[in-house]
């Protein structure tokens, strides 16, 4: 994307969790909801994903004070088949519900080897890949397929000029020893929603081939998205990226018990996910020594390729968000003039006073 049109303010990532909890303990989180919420969304910001960072807290905000977001809601199981569990969310924080959900199936996983979680009625549970890092760092293997409902679809069908579906995620992590794991992380349109949102904000145009407007033309402006007439986002990979987001909602939607994107599912105005996760112990599989060694020699060969073009290197999954938190620890993480008016006008609303500007 482009330079936005007001310059960014810069924020110490410690500073704005110190800021983002006050406005978590407002409208009501305790103290451990509060910081697990802070902590998810400030990683995403110094992770490079500002779509799912601070900019989601007026959205979450207003979702509280409509009551459509229940604080302090703890997941609850619906059906307990030892390594199959289906877990309600109610509504609540899906930072804080989806943490404790992949909790109880890390524990579950070590003991049997492996564990599948379906959490259904979560509130957005934010960026997926925490999920995999989450259950990489308990040395396992997970993937994560996640739909959204709730509210109107936002993405085409591939061939398609209206939206069918959302921008249903998935994310696969995978622990190394010695090395930083793998973590593959992505919505299955060609951008995150919120990646349109930022645009939108900062002002800039979204590349071409990621957006129809409501004639299903294409085009770059980001409020095709958000106003109408209403257009639609595409699919990534054309048919392929179309067929995965619509097996993620069957997978998250209708096996968890959940829903899937229809019109009896989409009128609620909240934003709701289920998420499908496969946790597997990798040492019951093909043996600790033999998998991390092909992991070594299948990774050295990929990235092994030279580069077509000497300033895209070729990366592992999760490299670039590792690159992107280091430069953003060392130099602060930016934030567009208009979503920081936004977040403090929300934080306003609930009794928080933030500054005006960043402070470094
Ligand atoms: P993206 O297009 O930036 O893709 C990210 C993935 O691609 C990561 O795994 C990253 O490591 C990898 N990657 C990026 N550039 C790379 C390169 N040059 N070489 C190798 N690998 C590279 O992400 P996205 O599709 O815009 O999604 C952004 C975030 O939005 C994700 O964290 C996703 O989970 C989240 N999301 C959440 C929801 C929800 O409902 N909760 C919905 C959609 C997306």
């Amino acid at each position: 994307m482009t330079s936005p049109a007001q310059p960014d303010i810069l924020f110490a990532a410690e500073d704005l969790r110190a800021q983002v909890t006050t406005i978590f303990s407002a409208i009501g989180s305790d103290a451990p909801e509060a910081a697990l919420v802070t902590d998810h969304l400030v990683l995403a910001n110094l992770f490079g994903h500002d779509s799912h960072g601070i900019s989601l807290i007026p959205l979450y905000v207003r979702m509280v004070r409509e009551g459509k977001v229940e604080p302090n809601q703890r997941p609850t199981a619906a059906m307990d088949n030892g390594a199959l569990l289906t877990l309600d969310g109610h509504r609540g924080f899906g930072q804080a519900v989806a943490h404790e959900a992949m909790e109880i199936g890390i524990a579950r996983a070590r003991e049997r080897g492996v564990a599948i979680i379906a959490l259904r009625n979560s509130h957005h549970v934010g960026r997926i890949g925490h999920y995999a890092e989450q259950c990489c760092r308990a040395g396992l293997v997970s993937m994560h397929y996640v739909n959204v409902v709730g509210t109107a679809p936002v993405v085409a069908p591939f061939a398609g000029i209206k939206s069918r579906l959302h921008t249903n995620p998935v994310a696969i992590g995978v622990p190394r020893e010695g090395a930083d794991p793998l973590v593959l992380d992505f919505a299955t349109s060609r951008a995150a929603q919120g990646k349109i949102r930022v645009a939108m904000n900062r002002g800039v145009p979204v590349p071409p081939g990621f957006l129809l407007d409501a004639d299903g033309e294409p085009t770059t402006d980001a409020r095709v998205v958000y106003d109408e007439p209403v257009g639609t986002m595409l699919p990534f990979g054309e048919h392929k990226g179309s067929g995965l987001g619509l097996l993620c909602d069957v997978l998250a939607g209708a096996l968890t018990g959940g829903r899937m994107c229809h019109p009896g599912s989409s009128g609620d105005d909240v934003y709701l996910n289920n998420m499908l996760s496969v946790m597997i112990d990798p040492d019951r599989l093909g043996g600790r020594e033999t998998w991390q060694q092909e992991i070594a020699l299948g990774t050295q060969f990929f990235t092994s390729s030279p580069a077509r073009d000497p300033a895209m290197p070729i990366l592992l999954p999760g490299e670039p968000e590792r690159a992107t938190r280091a430069r953003r620890d060392a130099e602060g993480i930016p934030v567009d003039a208009t979503t920081w008016r936004l977040i403090r006008a929300a934080a306003a609303g609930v009794g928080v006073a933030l500054p005006e500007a960043g402070w470094r």
